[in-house]
C-alpha cells in the first residue's frame, strides 16, 4: 500500500517540480540578473548624481568666500585702503559692508591685533566696542601666511545664524611686512538658502567643518544641534542623516589650511526605487506563474497523470491476478492509445494464461492417470512378486523333495536289488551244494524283490503320467474280492484278514491299476502297521467299497490329506527314512482316474484307508469324465 502510494504521488510532485521549475526559474534567473544589474546601475546614477550635486553646492560656496576675499583684497589693492586717513578707511569699509549683504562687519586690526576700525551693517560700532581679534583664526593665518585666512564657521548666538572671518593682510608696500589686516565676518546664511533651493526634496545636501559638525543644512534644526558626524566616504553607501542606509557623495571647499566639505546623499531606498519596484512585480509575476502551474497541474493531473494510474492499478490487478477489468479509454490521444493497447495485452494474457492452466491441468490429470497406472502396475508387480515368492519356495521345496525323493528312490532300489544280486549269485556258485527246495526259495525271493522293484518302477511310471496329464485307465467290470485276493497272496509271510460285507463285490475299474492301488494299501499297512491287516470288501448303493486297516500309530490329524501329496511322508514316519512318499499319491489319483476316490481316517486305534470305485460304466465316466480307454 505504501509503495503505491509513493509510485502514484511521485508522478505528480515530478510534474509539480517540472512545470514548477520551468515556470519559476526563469522568471527568478530575469529578476536576479536584471535586477542586480539595474541596482548597481541605479547606485551608481545616484552616486554621480550626489557627486554633481556636492560638486555644484561646493564651487558655489568657493565662489562666494572668493568673491569675498576679492573685493576684500580690492580695499588696499585699487583703493589704498592701508594708506588712507581714518575717515576714508570708515568710508570704504561702510560702502562696500553697504554693497554687499554678506558683510556683517568689516575692521581694520593693526598689527598687533586690535581693531582701529570698524563698521557694522546693522548697527553703530563705538570707539569702546573696538576689540582685540589676535584670537582669530583668519587674522592670525594672514599675518602668519600674508595671504587670505578663513576662520571657523561658528553660530553667532546673537544673530541666530552661522558666520565666518575672512582675513586680507594689507603688506607695507616697502617692506613688505604686515601692516594691518582688513577682517571681516560674512553671514553663511546664503549657503542655507542656497541648499534650501535644491530641488529634490529626498535628498539630502549639508556642508561640514574640518571637525565634522554640520554647519549648512536647509533646515536649521539640524545645525543647531550642532553633533559631529563621521564624514564619509565618496560615492559610497553609508548611513544617511536620518539613520536609514543611504548612498552619498562629498566635495571639498578649500580655504586656505582648512576647508569644508559638501556633501550630498540620498536614502538608498529612494536611489533603488525602481529596481525594488521591479522584484515586487517580479514576485506579484511569479506568483501568478505558481498559481497557473498549479492550475496546469490540475488540469495535466486530470488529463495525463490519472489515466497513467489508472493503467498502473490495472497492471498491479493484473499482477495480483485479476484480468476481469479493462481500463475505460477515452478520447483519441496517446494515454488513450497506451490505454488499448494495455487493455489488448491484458486480454492476450488472458488468453495466454488460461490456455497455459488448461494446458496444465491436461497434463497434471495425464500424470495422475499415469500415477495411477504406475501404482496399479506396482500393485500387480507386488502381487506377482508374492506369488512368485510362493513359487520359488514351492520350487525350494521341490528341488529339496526331489532330492529326497531321489536318495529315497535310489536307496528302495537298492534294498530288494541287493536281494536279487546276493541270491542269483549264491544260485551260480553253489548251484551244486544247494537242495532243490532250497534253490527253490531263493528264486522265489529274487522273483518277489524283482517284483517290489518292478511296483516302485510302476509308481514312478504312474506318478509321471498323472503329472503329465497322459494317465490313462482301461476299466472294465471286474470282481472285487477277486482282485484283493490276488494281491494278498503276492503279500509271501504276511497275515492279511480278509471280511466280506457282501457277496459278488464288482466294480468297473482298470484291473491293474486296481491291483496296483491294493498293492501300495497293503504294503503301507504291513509296514506302518503292527499286527494282522484286515481288509473288508463291501457296497453301499453307488460304490464298490474296500477298506484296509492295521494297528499302527497312524498319521497326526493334520496330515490326513498331505500324505497323499506326491513325495510326502507323515511327520511321525522316522523308521522308514527311505520311503518314497509316493504310493498314497499314485494309488489316489487312480481311484480318482477311474471315477472313485481314497480317503484316510484313524479310528478306534486303527488306520483306515477307505477305497471308493464305481459299480457301473456310467457311474464311471458321471464321476471320472475319463474319455481315453488305450495304453497304459
Ligand atoms: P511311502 O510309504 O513310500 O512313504 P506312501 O505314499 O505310501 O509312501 O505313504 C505316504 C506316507 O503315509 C508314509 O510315508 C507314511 O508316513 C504314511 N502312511 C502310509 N500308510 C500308512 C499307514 N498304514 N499307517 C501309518 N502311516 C502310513
Amino acid at each position: 500500500m505504501m509503495t503505491r502510494r509513493r509510485f502514484s504521488g511521485s508522478l505528480r510532485v515530478r510534474f509539480l517540480v517540472v512545470f514548477g521549475a520551468l515556470a519559476v526559474v526563469p522568471l527568478v534567473a530575469t529578476a536576479f540578473i536584471l535586477g542586480g544589474w539595474t541596482a548597481d546601475r541605479l547606485e551608481e546614477q545616484s552616486v554621480a548624481l550626489q557627486r554633481e550635486v556636492a560638486g555644484g553646492v561646493a564651487s558655489q560656496i568657493d565662489s562666494l568666500l572668493t568673491e569675498r576675499a576679492t573685493e576684500l583684497a580690492l580695499l588696499d589693492s585699487v583703493f589704498g585702503l592701508g594708506a588712507a586717513s581714518a575717515d576714508d578707511q570708515r568710508a570704504m569699509l561702510r560702502q562696500l559692508a553697504a554693497a554687499e549683504p554678506m558683510y556683517i562687519d568689516i575692521a581694520v586690526v593693526d598689527s598687533d591685533g586690535q581693531e582701529t576700525i570698524r563698521v557694522a551693517s546693522a548697527s553703530v560700532v563705538l570707539a569702546t566696542d573696538l576689540r582685540v581679534r589676535t584670537d582669530d583664526p583668519a587674522y592670525v593665518t594672514a599675518v602668519e601666511l600674508r595671504d587670505t585666512g578663513f576662520g571657523s564657521v561658528v553660530f553667532n548666538d546673537g544673530l541666530r545664524e552661522p558666520v565666518m572671518s575672512i582675513a586680507e593682510p594689507i603688506l607695507d608696500r616697502r617692506s613688505g611686512e604686515v601692516d594691518s589686516v582688513v577682517l571681516a565676518t560674512i553671514t553663511f546664511k546664503p549657503v542655507w538658502e542656497l541648499l534650501g533651493s535644491l530641488a529634490a526634496p529626498e535628498q539630502d545636501v549639508y556642508v561640514v567643518d574640518a571637525d565634522g559638525v554640520i554647519v549648512a543644512h536647509k533646515d536649521p534644526t539640524v545645525v543647531l544641534l550642532k553633533t559631529p558626524i563621521e564624514i564619509p566616504g565618496d560615492g559610497s553607501r553609508t548611513t544617511g542623516l536620518n539613520g536609514e542606509p543611504a548612498v552619498a557623495a562629498a566635495s571639498e571647499v578649500p580655504l586656505g589650511g582648512d576647508r569644508l566639505v559638501v556633501l550630498a546623499e540620498e536614502p538608498l531606498d529612494v536611489a533603488l526605487a525602481v529596481a525594488n519596484r521591479s522584484a515586487a512585480v517580479t514576485l506579484a509575476v511569479t506568483a501568478f506563474a505558481l498559481l497557473a502551474v498549479i492550475g496546469a497541474l490540475v488540469v495535466v493531473t486530470h488529463k495525463v497523470v490519472r489515466p497513467i494510474q489508472e493503467v498502473a492499478a490495472s497492471a498491479r490487478r493484473l499482477a495480483r491476478g485479476d484480468r476481469s477489468r479493462l481500463i475505460a479509454a477515452r478520447g483519441n490521444d496517446e494515454i488513450t492509445e497506451l490505454a488499448v493497447a494495455f487493455n489488448q495485452m491484458t486480454l492476450q494474457l488472458s488468453d495466454l494464461i488460461e490456455n497455459l492452466e488448461a494446458r496444465v491441468a491436461e497434463r497434471t490429470s495425464e500424470i495422475e492417470a499415469g500415477t495411477k497406472l504406475q501404482q496399479e502396475l506396482i500393485a500387480e508387480l507386488e502381487v506377482k512378486n508374492a506369488e512368485l515368492v510362493v513359487v520359488k519356495e514351492q520350487l525350494e521345496e521341490l528341488v529339496r523333495a526331489k532330492d529326497e525323493f531321489l536318495g529315497a528312490v535310489s536307496h528302495e532300489l537298492r534294498t530288494p536289488l541287493t536281494s536279487v544280486v546276493g541270491f542269483a549269485s549264491l544260485i551260480r556258485d553253489h548251484r551244486a551244494d544247494l537242495a532243490d527246495d532250497e534253490r527253490g526259495e531263493m528264486v522265489e525271493r529274487i522273483v518277489d524283490q524283482a517284483q517290489d522293484m518292478a511296483d516302485i518302477i510302476n509308481d514312478l511310471l504312474v506318478a509321471a503320467r498323472v503329472e503329465g496329464g497322459s494317465l490313462i485307465v482301461q476299466p472294465e467290470t471286474i470282481d472285487v474280492r477277486d482282485a484283493v485276493e490276488r494281491v494278498a497272496g503276492t503279500m509271501r509271510d504276511e497275515t492279511i484278514d480278509l471280511t466280506d460285507h457282501a457277496h459278488d463285490v464288482t466294480a468297473y475299474a482298470d484291473p491293474v491299476r486296481l491291483r496296483q492301488i491294493l498293492r501300495n494299501l497293503l504294503v503301507n499297512g504291513i509296514r506302518y502297521g503292527e499286527g494282522n491287516v484286515e481288509v473288508a470288501v463291501g457296497r453301499s448303493a453307488e460304490v464298490a467299497v474296500v477298506e484296509v486297516r492295521d494297528h499302527g500309530a497312524g498319521v497326526p490329524r493334520d496330515q490326513w490329506e498331505a500324505i497323499f501329496d506326491p513325495y510326502r511322508r507323515a511327520a511321525n514316519n522316522t523308521d522308514h527314512p527311505a520311503s518314497v512318499g509316493l504310493g498314497l499319491s499314485v494309488s489316489r489319483s487312480l481311484a480318482r482316474g477311474m471315477g472313485g476316490d481314497l480317503t484316510y481316517r484313524y479310528e478306534d486305534g486303527m488306520s483306515v484307508f477307505t477305497l471308493t470305485l464305481p459299480l457301473t460304466p456310467h457311474a464311471a465316466d458321471e464321476a471320472a469324465g475319463v474319455g481315453g480307454r488305450t495304453g497304459r
